[in-house]
């Protein structure tokens, strides 16, 4: 059985020889896709000198402390007016500033007198002062937002400052789940006997929607060897890029995944990773003519399909488009934990910031069974327990994957 570690390899170096294709999208739609590009801008950012409050634009020149009116300049309302060092031009936030002037001195700092205004005592004024330049956020041509970014609200942002209505993303990977078991119903259904929900098809579908990934939903396949083999066959045939499988992977009497991966010439690189929960999973590489697809066997208890997609599907996705994750926090362990194997576990907890000692704090959760989503559904976080750690008391420093 492979570590943790050695299975990510394998995925992570299979993922590479992955050609990710280009596709244009206009702006709003790239919200939470992944930029293709480094976005330059066409302009400089602020395009001229500008006043950053409303107030009085000054020339400035030591122990002035009272001017005169000449006029207004509001924001896109520019007019040249020629600032000497005992005149001012009443100028609001975003307004073009007059050629000489060089300070702003805000409303609050002033008394008003007819055409007039004083500097009141307290006050000091500063060369330079709620000034902003032309291109001190950004020159023209400079790089605004880098090749390889998720793009999220506040990037759209920048990219519109920058004039791009249409940019360059990555084409979405098309995901595929294929749910199997005799015991499924689907979820419009109220399960009867021995029967049960076949959550993970949702959950699965629901962990590619969040990525902002094409999901397919392939549906439900009963324990029929004859039946799974004819909907894989199908799918590995499609156009996607991923296929998961729920269930059917471990060592049960009806558990045909892994020799139907086999039969279809799937090559298979690993069938089980030295982790808790999630140990059987398979990873496997379906070559199709030009194409290739990647194959997720993944467990049918809900909480290891979930844990696996989100250490071993989502990161290297991740991995594949160099985005950084920051899912990572040290955390205090509030609590203490043991265990028996020598298994890297990925422990449900809490955590929570402590304001008093500015630190995390986490708290494993009272259920770790790996068929319980409803408990795990409670958890913001997996606690990383490594292979050769026995326990780790309390109040010790523990890793923890942000969910
Ligand atoms: P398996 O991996 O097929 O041996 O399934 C392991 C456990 O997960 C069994 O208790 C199954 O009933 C349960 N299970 C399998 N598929 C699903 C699913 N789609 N939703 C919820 N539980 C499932
Ligand atoms: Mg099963």
């Amino acid at each position: 059985m492979i570590s943790f570690d050695e299975a990510n390899k394998i995925i992570s170096a299979a993922f590479n020889v992955f050609k990710t294709k280009i596709t244009e999208s206009d702006l709003l739609d790239a919200l939470n896709r992944i930029l293709a590009e480094d976005v330059i801008s066409d302009i400089n950012l602020p395009p001229f000198d500008s006043s950053a409050m409303d107030g009085f634009a000054i020339k400035y020149s030591e122990g002035i402390k009272k001017w005169e009116l000449m006029g207004e300049i509001s924001a896109g309302n520019y007019k040249p007016y020629k600032l000497s060092d005992t005149t001012t031009v009443r100028i609001m936030t975003g307004g073009k500033l007059p050629d000489e002037c060089t300070a702003v001195i805000p409303v609050e700092d002033v008394i008003e007198n007819g055409r007039s205004i004083v500097l009141k005592n307290s006050v000091q004024v500063k060369p330079g002062q709620n000034i902003r330049m032309l291109g001190e956020d950004l020159m023209r041509d400079q790089v605004a937002v880098q090749k390889n970014t998720l793009l999220k609200s506040k990037h759209i942002s920048a990219l519109a400052a920058c004039g791009k209505k249409r940019v360059k993303v990555y084409e979405k990977l098309k995901i595929a789940v294929l749910v199997s078991g005799d015991e499924l119903v689907d979820i419009d259904k109220i399960p009867t006997a021995d029967k049960i929900r076949g959550s993970n098809l949702y959950s699965l579908l629901a962990l590619i929607k969040e990525m902002n990934m094409i999901p397919v939903n392939l549906g439900f396949v009963s324990d029929i060897k004859s039946e799974q083999e004819r909907k894989i066959k199908t799918a590995l045939e499609s156009d996607i890029d991923i296929l998961l499988t729920s269930g059917g992977v471990s060592v049960g009497k009806f558990d045909y995944i892994p020799e139907i991966f086999e039969k279809l010439h799937v090559q298979i690189k690993f069938r089980k990773v030295n982790i808790k929960p999630g140990k059987p999973l398979i990873f496997g590489i379906f070559h199709n003519k030009n194409k290739i697809v990647f194959v997720f066997g993944l467990p049918g208890n809900p909480v290891s399909s979930f844990v696996d997609f989100r250490l071993f599907v989502k990161s290297n996705i991740f991995k594949l488009f160099k985005l950084d994750q920051h899912d990572r926090i040290k955390a205090n362990l509030s609590g203490s934990i043991t265990k028996v194997d020598n298994k890297k576990q990925f422990i449900r907890g809490i955590y929570e910031y402590n304001s008093t000692s500015s630190k995390y704090l986490v708290e494993k959760l009272v259920s770790q069974s790996s068929g319980n989503m409803i408990g795990a559904s409670k958890a913001n976080c997996l606690i990383v327990v490594d292979e050769n750690t026995r326990s780790v008391a309390k109040g010790e420093e523990v890793e923890c994957i942000i969910l």
